[in-house]
């Protein structure tokens, strides 16, 4: 191997836009890399470590169950699977659990739980989602399909049918969509990540419940960046007061590990019958145990100190030179700047602080544990660099 940068542009397909960074290993939310250079994470991998790097329970949790059993298939059965099912039921009220390997394996799930619930009980046709414009709901042809932005509806075509998108916070257009298909499901994030870190206003979540109800459309929340306490409640929905008939996750549930995860409600509680859906890795004991340790300990306090550091940043940002505005919602927050995002993220990178992007804003998606101290430290920076 000559060096990572050269073997990897040679040999993994160019997917990716990648910076020009190699890291080797961290803790909590600090990163090293190559050249043993330091970094304060905001990002978390994109909301996936979400008790930061090498966390000690979630280590000892996953290093216990791999050293045991690291998989079964699902013809069988594993506890850390059950228990895990077990207690995003209790911490959710949901009825059942569907076990995936990511955000748009998750996304599938609900999709096809959807259309088997209505197929099941009003017979053909009736498979419409209404998803929402600047949605993003996965790479999967479906999924992509699902998302409600043109940029990703070309050259891979022929997509999966059945998907008509909303303007988000739009209630007018929701209800014509409602009127004019034959809907089974509305499926949308609370804050839309990928497509700028957009909060949907409590107003039109709320008409989205009355219709849904009204009409025996189910409420389908991609919760795969908002869940497991991003956004100061356990799930997205949690701030709104609705109670969903599908919630997906993934991303942070497996603190560094793939799982991805959809949760059906009572109205849901018997659609799936055996062989009407399936995965070879889902629910793998190792991801699994790892993924109780982090779930078990998202609880009333960590979610406080989650809306504590939120408030603290908004705090810093907000009115600071270059800002226009923060949005979004706990640790999930964009940051409209004066200044292209992209410059900032580089910069604020070369100076050791770690950002995203999401449209034209810097993004950050910290990790929920991230101590006062490093947080402190990486906002001083991101805010000169925003204001320079
Ligand atoms: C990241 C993301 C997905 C896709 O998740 P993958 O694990 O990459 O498949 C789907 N929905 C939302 C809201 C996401 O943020």
């Amino acid at each position: 191997m000559k060096d990572i940068f050269s073997t990897d542009k040679e040999f993994i397909a160019h997917t990716y836009g990648r910076f020009p960074v190699a890291f080797t290993e961290g803790k909590g939310s600090r990163l090293k890399d190559v050249d043993g250079k330091e970094y304060i994470d905001l990002g978390s991998g994109i909301a996936v470590n979400a008790f930061g790097i090498a966390d000690d329970e979630w280590k000892k949790a996953v290093t216990e169950q791999i050293g045991k059993l690291q998989h079964t298939s699902n013809l069988y059965y594993t506890e850390p699977c059950a228990k895990l099912a077990e207690l995003l039921c209790e911490k959710t009220g949901m009825k059942k659990v569907f076990f995936g390997n990511s955000g748009a394996e998750a996304n599938e799930c609900a999709i096809k739980a959807a259309r088997l619930y209505s197929y099941t009980k009003y017979g053909e046709g009736r498979s419409t989602i209404i998803t929402l414009k600047n949605s993003f709901h996965g790479r999967t042809i479906t999924t992509l399909a699902a998302t409600g932005q043109d940029t990703f509806h070309t050259k891979f075509g022929p997509f999966t049918e059945g998907f008509v998108y909303c303007e988000a916070d739009n209630k007018e257009e929701l209800n014509r969509l409602v009127k004019e298909n034959n809907c089974c499901g509305i499926m949308f994030e609370v804050v839309q990540g990928e497509g700028g870190v957009y909060r949907l206003s409590n107003d039109f979540v709320a008409e989205i419940d009355r219709i849904a109800k009204e009409k025996d459309i189910l409420v389908i929340v991609d919760e795969v960046q908002t869940g497991n306490g991003r956004t100061g409640k356990l799930y997205g929905y949690m701030n709104y007061g609705i109670q969903p008939d599908v919630v997906t996750t993934a991303k942070g549930i497996g603190g560094g590990l793939p799982l991805g995860v959809c949760m059906l409600g009572e109205k849901m509680n018997d659609v799936f019958t055996p062989g009407t859906h399936g995965s070879t890795f889902g629910g793998n004991p190792v991801c699994c145990a790892g993924a109780y340790s982090i779930m078990s300990r998202i609880d009333d306090k960590l979610l406080a100190e989650v809306n504590e550091k939120s408030e603290f940043i908004v705090s810093e940002l907000s009115g600071a030179k270059g800002v226009k505005a923060v949005t979004g919602m706990g640790l999930m927050l964009g940051i409209e700047t004066e200044r292209p995002a992209g410059d900032i993220i580089k910069e604020a990178m070369e100076r050791g602080v770690l950002v995203l992007s999401a449209k034209t804003k810097v993004r950050l998606l910290p990790p929920l544990n991230i101590t006062m101290e490093d947080l402190k430290a990486a906002i001083k920076v991101l805010k000169e660099v925003i204001g320079k």
